[in-house]
């Protein structure tokens, strides 16, 4: 039998403590609702991790053992230590996979692997988003169809300022009128990235059976598929052939 994909969720975990509301819609946090639906499938291994726990969440024995990092955060991105986004990066370009949820947008290790601001427009009036399925034979939209609808999400809007991605997979309407690119997928040395917008924490995206499936479906496309530290910069003086070189 093939090796379980080892999955962390991570969440900040922050919103669900603070405002009785958002912990009525996710009792286990947004984690948990995440973590649940994960856990129904029998290749996946997964472990869920906040910023309030014994280092961030992710001390070496987590990370080093962490095939696809799912990653959601809003309020405390700065929080979040420079020393463990470092590790983050180097445990993507090796291979690890990293999925990025929502406000995740503006999360230092999202912004560390774009190199760009990833800025974008928002307004959070409960509108209805309708997701454009682009990619209907990529793994990531299996078994989504044409389009989902979100009745009531937070809106964000373009410019989204990414890097071009490799593959854009969803793209967003808003009941206002704005779009928005939101299902894109990036490499970064041995590493799959994804990014995928629903999630805004006062409605229940989580719960939603789409949404779920999508998440699902990137974690197996974002599993590693070979591991290579990029680190090292080795210099190799012997050549591999054998070359008579000519003495002036
Ligand atoms: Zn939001």
């Amino acid at each position: 039998m093939a090796e379980k994909i080892r999955v962390t969720v991570w969440n900040e975990g922050r919103h669900e403590k603070e405002n009785k509301k958002i912990a009525e819609l996710y009792p286990q946090g947004i984690h948990g609702a995440i973590a649940a639906d994960l856990e129904k499938s029998a290749e996946l291994e997964v472990r869920t991790a906040t910023l309030d726990d014994p280092d961030q969440g992710l001390p070496d024995a987590v990370l080093q053992t962490t095939d696809v990092l799912i990653w959601w955060g809003h309020r405390a991105h700065r929080e979040v230590q420079d020393a463990l986004v470092e590790k983050i990066q180097l445990r993507i370009l090796s291979g690890m996979g990293l999925i990025v949820l929502h406000s995740g947008h503006y999360s230092k290790i999202f912004k560390r692997m774009m190199g760009t601001y990833c800025s974008l427009k928002w307004r959070d009036i409960g509108e209805k988003e309708r997701l454009w399925n682009l990619a209907p034979g990529h793994p990531v939209t299996a078994g989504i169809g044409d389009y989902f609808e979100i009745p009531k999400e937070e809106m964000y809007g373009e410019r989204f300022d990414i890097p071009e991605p490799d593959q854009l997979i969803f793209v967003s309407w808003f009941a206002g009128g704005e779009v928005f690119r939101s299902g894109c997928t990036w490499e970064r040395g041995q590493g799959r990235i994804f990014y995928f917008r629903p999630g805004h924490e006062s409605y229940p995206t989580y719960h939603d059976s789409n949404v779920l499936k999508v998440i699902g479906n990137a974690v197996r496309w974002a599993k590693p598929r070979v591991w290579m530290g990029t680190q090292d910069s080795p210099n190799v003086p012997k050549p591999l052939e054998n070359l008579a070189l000519s003495k002036k």
